[in-house]
């Protein structure tokens, strides 16, 4: 049973999402994905060939709205979440204990409360790892100041839920500000500076209770979006560029087809930014394409309308994916890189001009 496993990062909310998946049959679950980064997600479920089942929210995020409702308009995934969130629209409510499969593998669902009431985390089948949302967080713990925060029972669940876990099980936290990724139950039952080794109840109460932290900046949109698993998120923000059929590449950026291109060269600019004697080489270029070599792209782009689309192309669509890259950067939106470049034009018999064969 060989699963696989991504850590995915959010920088603006300094948030994990996990991707897990049983390669044998393909079948995924996302734990804590973020609206923002839906796209990003999707197209490395799709570039991993898995076929997403389930989203699983470990808790009522405060600072980022969850890609719940999102993914699953897309991808068909359920929604999980505990009923103890109070969360509506969910696909499973989760309880204690229940387990969320995919393919053979399965999370069983531990009730960890003391962040947020509906807090849970996430223990893998085999216990090698567990994600504990923002109960558990590396050499810290989440906050306990608002949405039904309660130290007491945050001890209780880290001490007698998370640290009973087997020593060596992994722990992945639900974000870490400083970079750090991941942790183990024995590491933290010994070194967690606010309830590891002899660290009483009554300890961890007043170190919690003395934070002093501000209020999350986007806890006014954040809490009322996830209480009904995302559905109430901007979709314009998620949505991708409308002006054509565009695949985002899980490199960070997006792809077109030749075929597309071939039926409306008209309404782009084509942007050849391989070298002139590759543009008048044996592979030709497409009719009514600019040669603007990459290298002279930047001092260049003037030359480009921002209004209308642009379609970067080389030979196999590298560095044609770095001019989209580029173009982007200077403030052009509409840019998509031509994927497979002039050999996968060719190889789908698409017309050429200047080829010397
Ligand atoms: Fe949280």
């Amino acid at each position: 049973m060989i699963r696989l496993f991504r850590q995915l990062f959010d920088p603006t909310s300094s948030t994990y999402s996990y991707l897990l998946a049983d390669r044998s049959t393909g079948q995924a679950i996302l734990i804590d994905p973020v609206f923002e980064q839906a796209s990003r997600d999707a197209a490395l479920v799709r570039e991993l060939g898995l076929r997403l089942v389930a989203t699983l929210d470990t808790h009522v995020h405060a600072d980022h709205v969850t890609a719940a409702s999102l993914l699953k308009q897309r991808l068909g995934s359920r929604i999980a979440i505990s009923a103890a969130s109070g969360a509506q629209g969910a696909d499973i409510a989760l309880a204690d204990g229940d387990r969320v499969a995919f393919g053979a593998r399965h999370v069983t669902a531990l009730a960890t409360p003391g962040h947020t009431d509906g807090c849970m985390s996430f223990v893998l089948d085999d216990e090698s790892m567990a994600f504990t949302g923002d109960a558990l967080l590396i050499r810290g713990c989440g906050r306990t100041d608002f949405q039904q925060g309660s130290a007491h029972k945050l001890y209780a669940s880290i001490k007698t839920r998370i640290f009973t876990l087997p020593d060596d099980c992994l722990l992945w936290p639900g974000h870490d500000y400083g970079g750090l990724t991941s942790t183990s139950v024995a590491e933290e039952r010994v070194h967690n500076p606010r309830l590891g080794g002899n660290i009483s109840e009554t300890d961890f109460a007043g170190y919690m209770s003395h934070l002093g932290l501000p209020h999350p900046r986007k806890i006014d949109v954040a809490v009322p979006a996830n209480l009904v698993c995302g559905l109430a998120g901007d979709e314009a923000a998620a949505e991708g560029p409308g002006w054509a059929p565009l695949t985002f590449r899980f490199a960070g950026f997006w792809e077109i087809e030749p075929a597309w291109v071939e039926e409306h060269g008209a309404e782009v600019q084509i942007v050849d930014v391989r070298e002139a004697d590759e543009f008048a080489g044996p592979l030709g270029h497409i009719a009514g394409a600019r040669l603007l070599p990459l290298g002279e792209l930047e001092r260049r782009a003037a030359e480009l309308a921002q209004d209308r689309p642009v379609v970067t192309v080389c030979r196999a669509g590298a560095r044609s994916a770095q001019a989209a890259s580029i173009l982007r950067k200077m403030g052009f939106e509409k840019v998509a890189n031509l994927a497979g470049g002039m050999l996968r034009w060719r190889a789908q018999n698409l017309a050429t001009q200047g080829a010397r064969d």
